[in-house]
């Protein structure tokens, strides 16, 4: 098989293209979510990509991964922690940082050098990221109650501000 075609025949359907741009961009937002929480000591006990039907999932350690059948959003499930404004923030913008970096790093390589058969494929993956790092940058609650990494990271400003001024 030649998987350079294989390759081409994926990137050159715009749907399968923004599909796995999507998809990818969501997983590795919710792995900095993980990554960023799991360094400030934020007790991650899942991670769930997509809404719907249950499709597999697996476990490492005490983490339970979980994949449904509409994978274009995801979260990450943590037990309750006491680490204050401060871990609030790195765990909210840890998915957000990630989607900066691959989003940047792709548009950068679209942009300089030479054409390549792949620059389509870096173009959705620019596209998927940065569009979700703006996305979840928007500060709003949801009808669940959660709220979005934007909204999560405000008010984790405000909070260490004012503790500040009240510790001083
Ligand atoms: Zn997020």
């Amino acid at each position: 098989m030649n998987w350079e075609s294989v390759a081409k025949g994926l990137v050159s359907t715009l749907t399968m293209r923004m599909v796995l741009a999507v998809f990818s961009a969501v997983v590795l937002h919710e792995l900095g979510h993980l990554v960023f929480g799991r360094i400030v000591g934020v007790p991650v006990v899942g991670v769930v990509i997509g809404e719907g039907r249950r499709l597999f999932g697996w476990r490492m350690g005490a983490i339970t991964f979980s994949v449904h059948a509409v994978p274009f959003s995801g979260y990450v499930e943590h037990d309750e922690y006491y680490g204050g404004p401060l871990t609030t923030a790195v765990l909210a913008v840890g998915g957000i940082v990630v989607n900066l970096i691959i989003g940047i790093s792709s548009l950068a390589f679209c942009l300089s050098g030479e054409p390549h058969w792949a620059d389509r494929m870096f173009w959705a993956i620019a596209l998927a990221h940065l569009g979700l790092a703006a996305w979840n940058l928007i500060p709003r609650q949801f009808e669940d109650g959660d709220k979005s990494d934007g909204l999560l990271m405000w008010e984790a400003l405000c909070s260490f501000m004012r503790g500040k001024s009240v510790a001083r």
